[in-house]
């Protein structure tokens, strides 16, 4: 029997005892790994381990994937209605009410993010999620197609079989929730793989699972590196579709070994650069506050994050002195403090980093205009930080920091700054803010981005499509097009009338 994590939380938000299993869940069981090795799991707070996690292999992934494919053809896929499918998503998020401030608690202690921002950001939209793709389990529907009358001409949208998911660790519950709840609605049999940094919510969420009762092989579990596990389920040959949201480097691995294996169906979703433009017609007020928000929150740990602030010559310098005001009041700290807005990065290879995006900065001539160090003696805190004097081919301005760090940049012509804003090989989103309708639609229609927020920033709904244009992804999550992704669609021509 694989270990479990028992965790007392005692702090100013949460009270209570939790109990994680720390195995890999394949075909309804809690299991070790093959290898008998584990994973540290560390607190980013202060580098210390918290427990330790059953590390999955290459033959683990082997054991899942056949788990799967012998649940999804015999006790789930074609063989389940969507009426049973709706039925368990929807216990499934009742139960994830439930515990609501026990997953929050996990991902606070996994990812150091804060209690509270998690609870009412990551938790709650979780549980809207899976509850949103209940509602969809039985309207995935053909259509009847006009042929001839001499013929019946429809179409199936079939579960596509087993699929491989593979998440990053600054959304864990959230980017599971994503994957699951349409690959679940439509009757898929999943290998999800969390990110090894941060996985206590995911098994959290097997246990979960299993209290439910899907049927044992519907959703497996692996633990693991990504260069093993991952690739391992990328290069599988019975996986008919892999979902992966992380990094473009690691994006574009996953295309080579599906297209080398079996060229499973890839969706991915992958970095940014996303740029924020404050017209100088924009509310003031509202801007800096959506602007700081979008660039801070989860510590700039967002694909979408807006990290190139662009703001109109007119009102650059009272836009800046109200922005860095405003960045001065984000407390940096304990995730379980309730005052805390940003706490600690996920480790010391994203704080390394960052802080040597900070330093190239410096090197190539921008200007620190606030923060840009680390915050305490221990963890890996690091100041928001807003850099000014940027030029256009500066490290900082071109590549994903994925950290609290911004560049204020200032503009004064309106077609110039689309050109500026697509100037990046990311187009995952942008930000525009302005009151004058005209101004802002029409910029936004020429931003080439998945999502543009007008006058606001960094919101998602489990109903809205959320993917990239160019390096920033392929294919759309959330939504009704997420259940494409999912799906085979299968033409059958029914012959009434005509003889040969
Ligand atoms: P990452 O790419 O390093 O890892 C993501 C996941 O892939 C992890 O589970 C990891 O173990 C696995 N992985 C690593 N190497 C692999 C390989 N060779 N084969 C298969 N799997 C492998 O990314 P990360 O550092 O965990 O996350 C941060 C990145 O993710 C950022 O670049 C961010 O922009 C991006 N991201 C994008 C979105 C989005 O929706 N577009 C959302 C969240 C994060």
């Amino acid at each position: 029997m694989p270990e479990t994590f028992k965790y007392t939380f005692d702090t100013p938000v949460f009270k209570g005892d939790v109990e994680v299993p720390l195995g890999l869940y394949i075909d309804g069981k809690f299991v070790d790994g093959s290898n008998g090795t584990y994973i540290d799991v560390i607190n980013p707070t202060n580098g210390k381990t918290t427990t330790r996690i059953s590390e999955g292999t290459p033959k683990d992934v082997d054991i899942a994937v056949k788990a799967a494919h012998q649940a999804f053809e015999t006790k789930w896929g074609l063989n389940t209605t969507g009426v049973d499918r709706a039925r368990l998503l929807n216990k499934l998020a009742d139960l994830m009410e439930k515990e609501q401030d026990v997953l929050s608690a996990l991902e606070a202690l996994d990812n150091g993010k804060t209690f509270n921002w998690a609870k009412r950001g990551d938790v709650s939209h979780s549980i809207t999620c899976i509850r949103y793709y209940a509602g969809w389990a039985d309207k995935v529907l053909g259509q009847t197609i006009e042929t001839s009358e001499a013929k019946l001409t429809y179409t199936r949208h079939e579960p596509i079989g087993v699929v491989g998911q593979i998440i990053p660790w600054n959304f864990p519950l959230q980017m599971m929730a994503w994957k699951i709840g349409p690959a679940l609605a439509t009757g898929c049999a999943i290998v999800l793989k969390p990110s090894e940094f941060t996985p206590l919510t995911a098994l959290y969420m097997a246990k979960l699972i299993d209290q439910v009762g899907f049927p044992a092989g519907a959703f497996n579990l692996v633990n693991g590196y990504g260069s093993i596990v991952g690739q391992a389920l990328a290069e599988h040959p019975d996986i008919e579709k892999i979902a992966f949201t992380g990094s473009t480097l690691v994006g574009r691995k996953i295309m080579e070994a599906s297209a080398k294996s079996n060229l499973k169906k890839v969706t991915l979703e992958l970095g940014g650069k996303s740029p924020t433009i404050v017209f100088d017609d924009a509310d003031l007020d509202q801007a800096v506050k959506w602007a700081a928000f979008g660039i801070y929150y989860n510590h700039g740990q967002c694909c979408c994050a807006g990290s190139r602030i662009f703001v109109h010559a007119n009102i650059y310098d009272e836009f800046l002195q109200r922005f860095t005001a405003h960045t001065q009041t984000l407390k940096v700290g304990d995730p379980f403090s309730p005052e805390t807005f940003q706490g600690p990065q996920i480790n010391q290879q994203q704080y390394d980093r960052i802080m040597g995006y900070i330093e190239s900065g410096k090197a190539e001539g921008a200007k620190v205009h606030y923060g840009g160090h680390r915050v305490g003696d221990e963890g890996y805190y690091i100041s928001p930080t807003i850099f000014t004097e940027t030029k256009p081919n500066m490290k900082i301005v071109q590549e994903e920091i994925f950290g609290p760090v911004c560049v204020v940049i200032k503009f004064s012509d309106d077609d110039d700054i689309v050109k500026q804003a697509n100037d990046s090989v990311y187009g995952l989103a942008a930000a525009v803010f302005s009151q004058n309708v005209t101004r802002a639609l029409s910029t936004a229609h020429k931003l080439k981005a998945g999502t543009v927020w007008v006058n606001v920033a960094n919101m998602l709904y489990p109903n809205v499509p959320f993917g990239g244009y160019k390096q920033s992804g392929i294919g759309r999550e959330l939504g009704e097009y997420a259940l494409a992704n999912y799906t085979a669609v299968k033409a059958v021509q029914v012959n009434l009338l005509i003889k040969m």
